[in-house]
């Protein structure tokens, strides 16, 4: 039997090993505190789900796979997961970012539609897209229950035969790891670390601190048909209420440096102004919405936000990277992750340790500083 050490059970961690455990591989997961803590990125309350991602089509054909994973993991758990309330762009130009998505989305068969800006009072009680070119329409977008899904999907790999060992990891020679003083060995060892990959290995990663704000709205926000939106020129995101936990509406604009085992996790005054400045210009009446929910995370960010999956020795893999946006792909990485580690298939070349040319395509933010 094939055996594997994954390190870390945020989502990624949690889904190869899952992967893995169901095609017969003898899998351990290391995990320093508990799946799902909320010191890990995965353990956002939400994250969205979408396909486009500009002129790239693989990351969109990986979503739109991700999005059956979601729903089979769901049927699994026997709870849903997966939030399809779709997802609307904000489009500020003809010929930007969502033009060029919708174009990839249509020659991939992705549903989607594009819209007159005046469209969105289909979507939200208020709308304002006056100064917006068109709106994209991803009907089979949405939100997923983050944190819970990372619980349920380690809960899944136990119950499928995942050994889970409570301990940090260090790395020893070869497809080895170090956890309380033993070393532990395995025909392949998965650094799925986040946040922590820099601190272990020399990785072009940088971790910055990523405020997330949700808030109280009127009756007529909270329906389950409220969508998930998006205005990459604005770098800001946000949901309908889902679960009680408020409208989401924040920034996806990079934050300042972060250390994410002993960072401060209080909300920045400046975080409240730009959710608050944008609400007012897109959703007038909820600018002065009262805070419901916010959470601190961080982003674990390549310069190019193409993520890293490289071999550094023999066995031995880093997977990590996300560059915050990838929770939406967690079933389908794992799957493409299991082919690399089974020999079926490389890596794509563009995930390896090369210098990266900065750009930021993949992510929902098109805003710089
Ligand atoms: C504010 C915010 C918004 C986001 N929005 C979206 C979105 O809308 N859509 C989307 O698809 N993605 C989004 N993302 C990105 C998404 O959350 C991440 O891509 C995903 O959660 C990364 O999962 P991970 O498993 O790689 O990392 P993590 O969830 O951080 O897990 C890493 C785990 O490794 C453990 N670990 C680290 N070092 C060790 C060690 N030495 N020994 C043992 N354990 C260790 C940590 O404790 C941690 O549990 C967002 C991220 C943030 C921060």
């Amino acid at each position: 039997m094939k055996s594997v050490i994954v390190v870390g059970a945020g989502i990624w961690g949690s889904s190869l090993a899952l992967r893995l455990a169901d095609s017969g591989w003898r899998v351990t997961l290391v995990e320093q505190h508990t799946p799902g803590h909320v010191r890990q990125a995965s353990a956002g309350e939400t994250r969205l789900m979408r396909c486009a991602h500009g002129t790239d089509d693989w990351y969109a054909r990986m979503a739109w796979k991700a999005r059956d994973g979601w729903r089979r993991l769901g049927e699994r758990a026997g709870e849903d997961l997966f939030h399809e309330a779709g997802l609307v762009w904000f489009a500020g130009r003809h010929d930007g970012w969502e033009s060029d998505s919708a174009r990839v989305l249509q020659k991939l068969d992705i549903p989607c539609e594009v819209l007159d800006p005046t469209d969105g009072g289909r979507f939200f009680p208020e709308f304002r897209g006056d100064d917006l070119a068109f709106l994209l329409w991803e009907p089979h977008a949405g939100v997923l229950r983050a944190r819970r899904a990372t619980q349920i999907t380690a809960r899944l790999a136990r119950a499928a035969g995942v050994e889970l060992v409570r301990a940090r990891a260090t790395p020893a020679d070869g497809a080895a790891v170090e956890v309380d003083g033993e070393i532990r060995r395995a025909d392949r060892v998965v650094w799925a670390c986040g946040a922590w990959l820099p601190g272990l290995f020399d990785v072009p990663i940088s971790v910055t601190k990523q405020d997330t704000l949700h808030f109280a709205v009127p009756p007529a926000w909270v329906t389950p048909g409220t969508p998930a939106w998006c205005d990459y020129d604005s770098s800001a995101y946000g949901h309908g209420d889902v679960d009680g936990v408020g409208m989401k509406a924040t920034s996806d604009q990079e934050g300042r440096p972060y250390e994410p085992e002993n960072g401060e996790r209080a909300v920045d005054a400046d975080s409240l102004e730009r959710s608050r400045e944008y609400l007012s210009r897109r959703f007038p009446s909820l600018a002065g919405a009262p805070v419901l929910f916010s959470q601190v995370c961080q982003y674990a960010l390549t310069p190019d936000a193409e993520w890293i999956i490289a071999e550094t020795a023999p066995g031995v893999w880093l997977l990590g990277g996300d560059s915050g946006h990838g929770f939406k792909h967690a079933p389908a990485l794992a799957e493409y992750v299991a082919g690399i580690l089974d020999g079926a298939h490389e890596p794509e070349a563009r995930f390896g340790l090369h210098e990266r040319v900065p750009a930021r395509g993949l992510r929902t933010s098109g805003m710089t500083g």
